[in-house]
């Protein structure tokens, strides 16, 4: 996808670097128009990092990577330039120019369709296995039958961190992806968690068994009631599952 020049521009003033390293890299000494930090590219024990914040731009003394703000997140998160742009958008609430006909926004649609249903189908074989017992017990007591388990495809989420995370690396899906499907979080430190953890999850089935998004429901043992929807605002978000609703084409 082209971004307008415009866009960029904006993005880049509102992401400035300074701000944007210091979320990855501790800048430590001022030299000059330079602040620097021990590079996160190549290993360093003195700092030869340098971001110039009136420029805009970084420069590695030691490795000699270097570039501007979009360049430091497309080598930091390992993303390509469109992840990079969209990324830093996020990153400040920017939203992003909606071009009709390049199908990008369909695309991303899909994969998070796919995205989702894949951790439904995991979230789901998490319960049949030992450690959803407890989770299993739950519904049981009230009242859920397990054919009503099964066709509804509920789920459950252990309380582990990263899981899911691993789970879905291993099926070929990027950390962005993941996060852009609601999926997992982001942590201060730059790393990603689970967003479902020790938690029933209700997958929000449409045609054909995909999968648009997940509801975690509250702990086993606690009230059970629906506290959060997948963050994801491509999603459309239909109602709550457990209802029984004609199927609607997406
Ligand atoms: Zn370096």
């Amino acid at each position: 996808m082209q971004f307008p020049e415009s866009f960029l521009r904006e993005l880049a003033e509102r992401n400035d670097i300074e701000s944007v390293v210091s979320d990855y890299v501790a800048l430590t000494k001022r030299s000059g128009q330079n602040v620097f930090g021990l590079c996160p590219f190549h290993s360093e024990k003195t700092p030869s990092f340098a971001v110039n914040p009136s420029k805009q731009f970084y420069h590695c003394f030691g490795c000699g990577k270097g570039g501007d703000v979009i360049n430091f997140i497309m080598d930091m998160e390992n993303m390509s330039f469109p992840e990079a742009v969209e990324f830093l958008a996020k990153r400040v609430n920017m939203p992003l120019p909606e071009k009709g006909g390049d199908g990008r926004s369909a695309i991303k649609r899909k994969k998070a369709i796919e995205a989702n249903t894949e951790a439904a189908r995991f979230f789901h074989s998490e319960l049949m296995a030992a450690g959803g017992k407890e989770a299993m017990n739950y519904l049981s007591e009230r009242g859920m039958r397990l054919p009503t388990i099964r066709n509804f495809g509920l789920g459950y989420a252990p309380d582990a961190w990263d899981l899911l995370l691993r789970h879905m690396r291993e099926k070929g899906y990027s950390d962005f992806e993941l996060y852009d499907s609601g999926l997992v979080k982001r942590s201060k430190s730059g790393g990603y968690y689970d967003t479902f953890r020790g938690r029933i999850v209700f997958p929000n089935n449409r045609c054909e068994r995909q999968c648009s998004g997940l509801f975690r429901a509250d702990n086993c043992g606690r009230q059970g009631q629906i506290s959060q929807q997948p963050r994801n605002h491509d999603i459309q978000q239909g109602p709550p599952p457990l209802r029984n609703e004609p199927c609607k084409k997406v």
